[in-house]
């Protein structure tokens, strides 16, 4: 047996690499490991226990003949022990991903199911507001991502259909270092950047082809029922989170099929990616654009290096795709700069949706956990819709860390989903508001904040 761990090692610079790290990172290098540190010790136990025959296949690239159908198979396919995972996440979108690696870094033990069999790759987000993009860099992906084109904005414009500039919120892209910028990168390509580090973690499973069909839950355990391509079966872990986008029917399950407090605006929009050099030469200098009008609203932004542009769009409600399709040439034609007819363009994807502005009643029952789009959903034209959702995952990994080390107990969960109850000691406008009730100074300046969407056109009389 320590024959073959030594061939398998000698055979794989690479594998002793990552042994080598995790145990600097577990141990450190002051002392020798212990028992005590086996269980954070997963990359290694995994190895170990692949070198007795229990496991599949491992991060030394050798294959055992009983290799896993299932499992994600691209690159290095590591593998650990994964009965029962800690935390098990459903949906592997961009939320899922990076919940999954952040705690896989950590060396938790988590298993992803997704319904589809690959990644989505529809347009939608791009731009990552600043709390978000410190959540990626704490996750470690921000030069996987520049690798793949993400780029800093110099910021966003407002102008009129005519292309006339009104004003403009500069960004501070690099230039200022003590300032998390806002980052550009579509999210097909942050999905591969998520999915392709995931593969190099021995403690992180995905299961695509496994869709999630029922839940329940026990004091000691959550537990879902998926739909696999062999057939049903029940999986569990410490912890669920519905990482399930829209939809989510973790959210649905929890709390009912049609159970979203909110609403859904009576607008949808279209958004495009588009090749087109009409910005450019229009002098639109600026990376975002929106452009105000009544009937032909949209927003224009620069989203790759190579003149891809993101184009999206207010539609009439209630048209059918193929109606809002054949409507696309001629609405472009009424609102792009320089009228481009659609030979002057090539339109890499198209995708109708509509908006909504709902969240869940609660972000946890029990065991079960709500991240991102499965959690709440927003107008996408401030670019606010996965940075929230990033947000949650980096705020949610912090909780299941904390616990899952023994560092927190599992009432930190309660902190992640804030109760109604207790808003009004924990909201800073409630308080203002409260305070406003018995001080006049500060009911004048709230006031005046108020005053701010008041708009006096007795400025334009005659003189
Ligand atoms: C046009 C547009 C532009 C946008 N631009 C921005 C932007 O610039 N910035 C921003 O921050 N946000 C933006 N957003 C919002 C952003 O795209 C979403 O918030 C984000 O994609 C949601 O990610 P998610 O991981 O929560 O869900 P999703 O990406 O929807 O992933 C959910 C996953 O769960 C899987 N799944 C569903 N049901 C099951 C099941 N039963 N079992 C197993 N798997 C299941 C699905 O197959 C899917 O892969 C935009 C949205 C749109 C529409």
């Amino acid at each position: 047996m320590l024959n073959n761990w030594l061939l398998a090692m000698a055979q794989n610079a690479e594998a002793v690499r990552k042994a080598q790290e995790e145990l600097d990172y577990v141990v450190g290098s002051d002392r020798l490991p212990t028992w005590e540190d086996e269980n954070n010790l997963l990359r290694l136990g995994g190895y170990f226990r692949w070198n007795l025959g229990i496991l599949a296949t491992n991060d030394t690239n050798i294959i055992h003949p009983v290799q896993s159908e299932s499992c994600s198979h691209h690159g290095i396919r590591p593998f650990v022990p994964m009965s029962i995972p800690f935390v098990l996440i459903v949906g592997a979108g961009p939320s899922g991903l990076l919940l999954a690696l952040l705690l896989g870094k950590r060396g938790i033990p988590v298993r992803l199911l997704e319904a589809a069999d690959s990644l989505d790759d529809r347009p939608r987000a791009a731009h990552y507001s600043p709390p978000a993009v410190y959540e990626l860099r704490r996750a470690g992906i921000i030069e996987d991502m520049e690798a793949e084109g993400s780029f800093l904005p110099n910021g966003a414009c407002w102008r009129k259909l005519n292309g006339e500039f009104l004003a403009a919120v500069s960004s501070p892209g690099a230039k200022d270092a003590n300032q998390t910028p806002l980052t550009c990168l579509p999210l097909n390509k942050l999905n591969v950047v998520l999915q392709r580090q995931i593969d190099q973690l021995p403690h992180v499973e995905i299961l695509h082809s496994h869709k999630v069909t029922a839940l329940s839950q026990d004091d000691t355990k959550a537990w879902v029922t998926v739909e696999t391509p062999n057939g049903l079966q029940t999986l569990e872990a410490q912890y669920i989170v519905g990482c399930d986008g829209a939809n989510s029917k973790i959210r649905r399950s929890l709390f009912g099929a049609r159970e979203f407090p909110g609403f859904t605006w009576d607008k949808q929009i279209v958004a495009t990616n588009v090749y087109i050099l009409s910005f450019e030469k229009y002098g639109f200098d600026w990376d975002s654009n929106f452009i105000i009008h009544p009937e032909h609203w949209y927003m224009a932004a620069r989203i790759s290096n190579d003149g891809l542009w993101r184009v999206s769009y207010g539609e009439v409600a209630g048209l059918s795709f193929d109606e809002l399709k054949a409507r696309q040439p001629a609405k472009f034609k009424a609102f792009l700069p320089g009228s481009p007819d659609p030979g002057d363009y090539r339109v890499a994807n198209f995708s109708p949706y509509k908006v909504h502005q709902r969240l869940a009643k609660k972000m946890r029952v029990g065991r079960f956990l709500l991240a991102a789009d499965a959690a709440h959903l927003c107008n996408p034209f401030g670019g606010l819709g996965l940075s929230g959702g990033i947000v949650d995952v980096g705020g949610l990994y912090d909780c299941l860390a904390g616990i899952y080390t023994g560092q927190a107990d599992d009432s930190i969960l309660d902190i992640y989903c804030k109760d109604p109850e207790t808003a009004l000691e924990e909201s800073e406008f409630l308080k203002t508001c409260k305070k406003a009730e018995t001080d006049d100074a500060v009911a004048a300046s709230q006031r005046k904040g108020l005053e701010a969407l008041q708009y006096d056109f007795t400025r334009h009389y005659r003189k």
